[in-house]
């Protein structure tokens, strides 16, 4: 049975440090070796959402890190949708803007995609993904530690570290596989050509026509299938659907970035605390849908999350048609990437 090392959540000064002390009590970091090349795979938040994990939680990693003598560095690949990080470029400007300098953590933030637009290489994964394709850098790496920011998800239903390490350890055109795989639905009838989903898509697909929205069929491979549109249309026109689906394909992501590190050097730590409805890749964070629960640490990603999920109400994160947040692990176990049974010992 897999181990979860666990501390409730006191307040926020006290945490910090017992999050310090977690790291050196527990067995988590003994896997590493002196000259490990140590990729902390974190999400720095989109620009001004400032609920993604604390920068000084990733200082205390990185300081706990470097006692081993081993090579620490923070990563992230940039986003296939247009926005803050789409480039290396915007994605270290705003690393540096929401506190992820080398002068604060300690550790170089290298992004994991060349500028913005290495294509990766090929690994066989399942369907209905059938290929995924990882950035050459993680050929480079030693081991991983997936440091995540637990919060609820518009398509999704959760981020956690499933989520983290499927969406956040591929190439821009994996991302977009993983997100055509929901179905994207139109209802003329609703629609009264406000206009409000043309302003916020980035790949200006909605076309006005007659007094209403009308869907370009030769321009529909440009769409993200991402929820922007779907979330401005105050008229319920617009609708995704199957979300289950891309809940379902996360774990196999995971298999296939274990197929290239190896499943024994990915380890995971959750942070749970700002639990709010949207994930940190949107520009702003939403309601806040729990209380801060704690922080929890495994080289189990199926058992990380689940302990996370066991200490909440899943049906906050259920909003608005979203998919039951257990999926990803009840198929993550399936597919064998780690268990959802696990002992949970409390630091
Ligand atoms: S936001 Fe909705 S109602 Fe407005 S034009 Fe777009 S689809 Fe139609
Ligand atoms: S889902 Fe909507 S907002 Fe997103 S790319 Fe497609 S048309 Fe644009």
């Amino acid at each position: 049975m897999s181990k979860v090392y666990y501390t409730p959540w006191r307040n926020d000064l006290e945490m910090v440090d017992k999050f310090n002390k977690i790291l050196r009590k527990s067995n988590f970091l003994d896997n590493i070796e002196k000259d490990d090349r140590i990729a902390i795979k974190l999400h720095i938040g989109e620009y001004k959402n400032f609920a993604h994990v604390h920068p000084l939680y990733i200082k205390g990693l990185v300081s706990a890190l470097l006692e081993k003598d081993c090579e620490p560095f923070l990563t992230d690949t940039t986003t296939y949708y247009c926005g803050h990080r789409f480039s290396a470029v915007g994605m270290l400007k705003n690393a540096f803007y929401h506190g992820f300098s080398f002068a604060n953590i300690g550790a170089p933030f290298i992004v994991a995609d060349g500028l913005g637009d290495d294509k990766g290489f090929s690994v066989k994964v399942r369907s209905p993904l059938n290929e995924l394709f990882v950035p050459n850098l993680f050929r480079e790496v030693d081991k991983m530690i997936v440091f995540s920011h637990c919060k609820g998800h518009g398509l999704t239903g959760f981020g956690g570290s499933i989520k983290n390490v499927a969406m956040g350890c591929v190439t821009k055109k994996s991302k977009l596989d993983m997100h055509k795989v929901v179905k994207f639905c139109y209802n003329d009838a609703l629609c009264d050509g406000c206009d409000a989903c043309k302003d916020v898509c980035d790949r200006e697909i909605p076309l006005m026509e007659n007094g209403k929205r009308n869907l370009s069929l030769e321009k529909r491979e440009d769409c993200m299938h991402c929820p922007a549109c779907m979330e401005a249309c105050s008229r319920g026109a617009i609708k995704l659907e199957e979300l289950e689906k891309i809940a379902q394909v996360l774990p196999l992501a995971v298999e296939g970035i274990y197929k290239v590190l190896g499943k024994e050097n990915v380890r995971s730590i959750n942070w749970g605390a700002n639990i709010v409805e949207y994930c940190d890749c949107m520009p702003f964070p939403g309601r806040t849908i729990g209380k801060n629960t704690g922080i929890y640490l495994s080289d189990d990603i199926v058992a990380a999350d689940k302990a996370f999920l066991d200490d909440v109400n899943k049906s906050t994160f259920m909003i608005d048609g979203r998919p039951d947040p257990e999926i990803q692990t009840i198929e993550g176990e399936k597919i064998g990437i780690g268990k959802m049974d696990y002992e949970r010992v409390i630091l």
